[in-house]
């Protein structure tokens, strides 16, 4: 990332201490609008011709479903974003919870839309730490899409975190807006900018 990203500019809001709830949200808000933006860019288009109000001319389109899956909690706060930029998206929601200690993930909830390999699926969550939980989502999506029809969409990841999706899944596609160095001993990113599910919905003091 260099100083000329306007990514950059959201991200070190997010990352400061002292952004309140309403600040984070809406910094959070804005940087996905960039996000979704280069999410477009990434999914491929077919040509069709447009009638305008005055000729024929060339446009290009979107012609497979879009599925847009948030990991609970903090990818819900992605959601609503990503839905402006695919509103005929269908949305599955996948609950994955990090177990405090060992850092494994636990799928608690899973409600999919019916998906063929010809979907393109983006999932979204803010924070790749260890890279369990995506690792994981990737596991349970490639059993109906091909990886190839699959993009990460988040906030910040940690070096360990990308190591470990792309051990598991080389041709894994991921759009981030940070990356740091490392976790610390409870599996936070640092720097980071702490728990972004309890800055984001307020469940913090
Ligand atoms: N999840 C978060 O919210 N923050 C981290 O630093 C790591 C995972």
């Amino acid at each position: 990332m260099t100083h000329n990203d306007p990514k950059a500019l959201y991200l070190s809001q997010l990352r400061d201490k002292d952004t309140g709830p309403a600040a984070f949200r809406k910094a959070a808000h804005q940087l996905t609008h960039l996000l979704a933006y280069e999410a477009l860019s990434h999914l491929d288009t077919k040509s069709y011709t447009i009638e305008t109000p005055f000729d024929r001319t060339a446009g290009i389109q979107i012609s497979y479903p879009i599925t847009l899956v948030p990991i609970l909690r903090s990818g819900l706060s992605m959601l609503p974003v990503f839905l402006n930029y695919f509103p005929s998206a269908s949305v599955g929601v996948l609950g994955l919870q990090r177990d405090k200690k060992t850092a494994e993930t636990l799928q608690y909830y899973c409600n999919m839309p019916p998906l063929t390999p010809e979907h393109r699926v983006i999932i979204l969550d803010p924070m790749i730490a260890t890279g369990n939980t995506a690792r994981t989502a990737f596991d349970i999506l490639l059993k109906q899409v091909p990886i190839e029809h699959i993009l990460f969409v988040g906030i910040i990841s940690a070096a360990q975190g990308i190591n470990t999706i792309k051990k598991a899944h080389p041709k894994a596609q991921l759009i981030v807006a940070g990356q740091d160095a490392h976790l610390n001993d409870q599996h936070f990113i640092v720097p980071g900018l702490g728990d972004f599910g309890d800055r984001y919905f307020g469940t913090v003091e």
